[in-house]
Formats: structure tokens, sequence, C-alpha cells
């Protein structure tokens, strides 16, 4: 087959009379034409990628917002397949401790475990854990040179009859049992002859180099954390949100020292040269970490983006939920139309595209992958959750929690890297001019069940299609335009309905 032959797509034929037209299209305009079918939907298979070097295998990410996105929000994404991308409305010192507890929440090897010193205070330990909330209490005890010296465990803290009084050395096990270089398994073994729930890795000169835990080991040997997005070392996958300023660059510095996976320069307008030149020192200064850059909506705008040497690109201008760009600037490009033609403008690259705003609904991800992206990336779905940061409120006899857009005048009065995403940095108070808004949504438990229902409307559409992949999703898409009574009849149209688990009607 040639080149040109294996890149076309069912599709393009049907984008290329809108566009001849003039017309750009949002979820709303099209649905996809059913086709022939010997796939039911949960022979489906939802891997993807969502930049150079980060394969996903659900193609959902949690979007960089204070009201979505922190540790808690992107340990369960990774978890359910997923990605989150840490906000940067945090200090960067706070963001960066955010990435480190995505990265401590499961690892099959901590290369930089959290150490103790023999003379520190069990109750200063205690209280640095409960402050930074670890989920764990085992620690290595190191001294002055990083030599081991010994082991402490929830055991030892439990059974400590003087936390103010006694130091580390005085409860510690010094009884150790450590190796050199062991892979997972053979750290698993060793871990199960012996009893022992932490295992240290040192140097020859007892020098420690790292820690497996058992809890983690295991889950991973025995397949509990099969369908988890996770590293090279077993821990989960997480992203950063990064703006393109001078103190970004210590940001940056931070981010990789705890390890993050990607870093996601988050802007308003990424056809941009500051955009450009960040991307280019992240690429230069940190190699190994993949870069997904944005928004843009503009199929010229995302080759720039390719040429300056990108991973991912993130596509969207104006469609998010609680965002009013488009009105109040007058730009934009509706978002299939964006999605399509960026991915057509790069297609063929091998870097992935994400549909990054406007989704209402489990069908709209369906249709943002077949034109072309290989992964969404959501805000007001993903908000009012469990994970999500913020309180539940009790309002007028409901349950919500805020969720806001990172231009609306609350974030950018709160932080400064709100400000800059929107081109305001030196604007305060009254002289912010927002766009975005601030809402109050319904409370909806926890977004492990809001991914389950988002990755099944989207399989059922596969289904209908006949892919068993979003790469046959994309090959054997094609679409139909809908006039607005064909709009009417796809939703309810009854009286008196119900709530769906998966379906209430958009406000
Ligand atoms: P949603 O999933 O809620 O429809 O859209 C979320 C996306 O909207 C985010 O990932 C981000 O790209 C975009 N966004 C977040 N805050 C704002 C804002 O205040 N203004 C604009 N224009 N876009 C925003």
């Amino acid at each position: 087959m040639t080149k040109k032959k294996e890149n076309a797509r069912k599709c393009d034929d049907f984008f290329k009379k809108q566009s001849r037209q003039g017309l750009a299209l949002g979820f709303g305009d099209i649905r996809l034409r059913t086709n022939f079918s010997e796939i039911l939907p949960n022979q489906t298979k939802l891997q993807s990628s969502f930049s150079r070097n980060i394969a996903i295998n659900i193609p959902i990410i949690s979007s960089p917002m204070d009201t979505v996105t922190e540790s808690k929000m992107a340990i369960a994404m990774a978890k359910f397949g997923g990605l989150g991308v840490i906000h940067k409305g945090l200090s960067p010192e706070e963001q960066a401790a955010q990435v480190a507890k995505v990265k401590h929440h499961l690892s099959a090897f901590i290369a930089e475990p959290i150490c103790v010193k023999g003379g520190d205070k069990v109750g200063d330990i205690l209280r640095m854990r409960d402050q930074k909330d670890y989920g764990f209490s085992s620690f290595p005890v190191v001294d002055g040179e990083r030599r081991l010296i010994g082991i402490v465990t929830s055991n030892d803290f439990e059974f400590c009859d003087d936390v103010e009084g006694k130091t580390i050395f005085d409860i510690m096990s010094t009884d150790i049992i450590s190796a050199e270089h062991l892979d997972v398994k053979g750290a698993y073994q060793m871990m199960q002859e012996r009893h022992k729930k932490i295992l240290p890795i040192t140097d020859r000169g007892a020098v420690l180099s790292g820690i497996y835990t058992w809890k983690d080991v295991k889950r991973i040997m025995t397949n509990d954390a099969q369908g988890y997005s996770l590293d090279k070392n077993g821990s989960l996958l997480v992203g950063a949100a990064i703006g393109v300023t001078g103190d970004d660059k210590l940001r940056a510095e931070l981010l990789a020292a705890k390890g993050v996976n990607v870093f996601v320069v988050d802007t308003a307008h990424g056809n941009s040269r500051d955009v450009f030149q960040m991307v280019q020192y992240l690429k230069h200064s940190y190699p190994d970490i993949d870069v997904v850059a944005g928004n843009v909506s503009e199929a010229k705008a995302a080759r720039n983006l390719l040429d300056v040497g990108v991973d991912g690109i993130r596509v969207g201008q104006g469609p998010g939920s609680i965002c009013t760009t488009r009105i109040i600037a007058g730009i934009g490009h509706p978002q299939v139309s964006a999605i399509y033609e960026c991915a057509k403008a790069i297609r063929g690259s091998g870097i992935p595209i994400c549909a990054d705003g406007g989704i209402e609904y489990s069908g709209d991800i369906t249709i943002a992958l077949a034109a072309g992206a290989e992964s969404v990336m959501l805000g007001k779905l993903l908000a009012g959750t469990t994970e999500s940061p913020g309180l539940v409120l009790f309002k007028n006899g409901k349950s919500v929690k805020v969720y806001r857009g990172m231009g609306s005048l609350g974030a950018m009065l709160d932080n400064k890297s709100s400000r800059e995403r929107y081109g305001q940095t030196g604007n305060t108070g009254d002289k912010l001019v927002p766009e975005g808004v601030e809402a109050e949504i319904a409370f909806k438990g926890d977004v492990a069940n809001i991914l389950f229902q988002l990755t099944g409307g989207l399989r059922s559409g596969m289904g209908y299609v006949g892919a068993s992949s979003l790469y046959q999703l994309q090959k054997r898409a094609d679409f139909c335009r809908m006039s607005s009574s064909g709009s009417a009849e796809s939703h309810p149209h009854v009286e008196g309905m119900q709530d769906a688990p998966n379906y209430r009607r958009a406000n």
C-alpha cells in the first residue's frame, strides 16, 4: 500500500466537503455512521497514547485545573488506566509534592525513598508522615553518608511507648535483609521467603540506592495492577502543567526531581513564541521527559508545534464548559473540525493529539477519537467527584462542588499562573479580563464510576462502527451532519425524565 493510501481515512471526504463550504463543526452537529460489525463492545481495546512515550490503557486524561486534578485524582485516573495532569495553580514546591504523592502511591522500585535519621524524634517523624499525608509508615534509616543502618516499620511506631522521648535509634530494627541489583521478580521471591515487607537495595558500600515494598511488589506480581498506567519502574504515570515564564524553569526542575512523566505546557495560545521556546528548553534540559503543548485549534499551529519538537499536542480553543473565550475574545474553532484539521495536518508523524474540552457525553469521546484524537481531556465530567479538589458543599438541599475555569475571575485572583495562561501577568483586581466562569455542580461520587460509564459508551460506539481498536475506529469512521430536528430526536424526548448514570440533560 502506498503511504498516501495507508494514511487515508474514510471521513476525509466528509470533512473536505464541510471545509469547502467554510463550515466548522462541533460535537452536536454530527454523528458517526454505523458499519457492518463483528465486534462486541467488550471485545474492544482502548489502549492509546497521550504523547510519544506515554502509553495509556484508556484514552482519558484529567485536566490540569484547580477543581479537577491534584494527586487524588491523578492516582485514581492512572489506576483506571488513564492519566492525570496536576494543575499549576500551586506553588512549584506544592505541585512537585503532589507529583511525589502519585509516584509514591505504587512503585515496584522506589529509587528515592523517604529516609529518616537515627537521631530523629519518633514524634517528629509521625507528625511529618501525617502532614505530608504519606500512606505508608516504613522508612529506611540512614547515616550522614546515606549508608543503611536500620529500618522502622508501622509495628515499631505502633508499639513505641514514648513517642516524644524516644528516637528512631531506640525503636528501629537492625536485623536488615538487603540486596544488590534485584528485579521485581527476585524481590518478590526474597520478600516472600524472608517475610519482609520492605527490601532495601544497596550498593557494595551499603549506600542505599532504593527500596522495594511488599504491598506494591505483590500487586504487580499478582497482576492486581493490570490495567494501571505505569512507568518503567512500575509507578503510576502522572503529568504536570507548566507555564512559559522564567519561574517555570524552576518549576520544571522540581517536577523532574520528583519523577514527573510528562510536562504539559499549558497555555490558551499554543501557537506562540514563548510556548515554542519553553518546549525547546524542556526538550533540551529533560530529554527523558515527554512534552505536550497547547492549546491550538488550527492545522498550521499543530504543524508548528510538531516542528519545534513536541511529543503531543493539546487541541481545543474555546469548547470548554466553563470557557468564555469564544464569546469574550471572538476567537476559536468548533471542536470536531479543530480536532480533525490538527490531526490531519500531522498525520503519519506518530505524535498524538489530545482533544481538550467540550465533552458532554461519552458519545462525544467516540466522535473526538474517530475524528483523529488519541485521547480526550476532561474537566467538567470529572469535576464534582470524590477525588476532585475542594469540599462538598450542601446547598438548597443538594450536595455540590465548585468547578471553575482557570481563566475565571476567582482562579485569576487566586493564582498567578492563571493570569499568565491568559496573558494577563501584570494585571490584578478589577483589571482582569476573565475568559472563564465559575460554577457549582452536583456532587457525583467516585470518579471510577464515571470512567466506567464513559469507557462503556466509547466501547459501545466502537462496536457500532465495527472497530476493535482506536486505530480501526479512526480508519473506519464516517460521519453525517445532523439537522436541528435530527439533533432534537437524538436526545430523550419524554416528559418527567429521570437522570441516568450516563445521561443528564446539559443545562
Ligand atoms: P470541559 O471538559 O469542562 O468542557 O473543558 C475543560 C477544558 O477547558 C480544560 O482542559 C481547558 O483546556 C479549558 N479551560 C479551563 N479553564 C478555562 C477557562 O477559564 N477559559 C477557557 N477558555 N478555557 C478553559
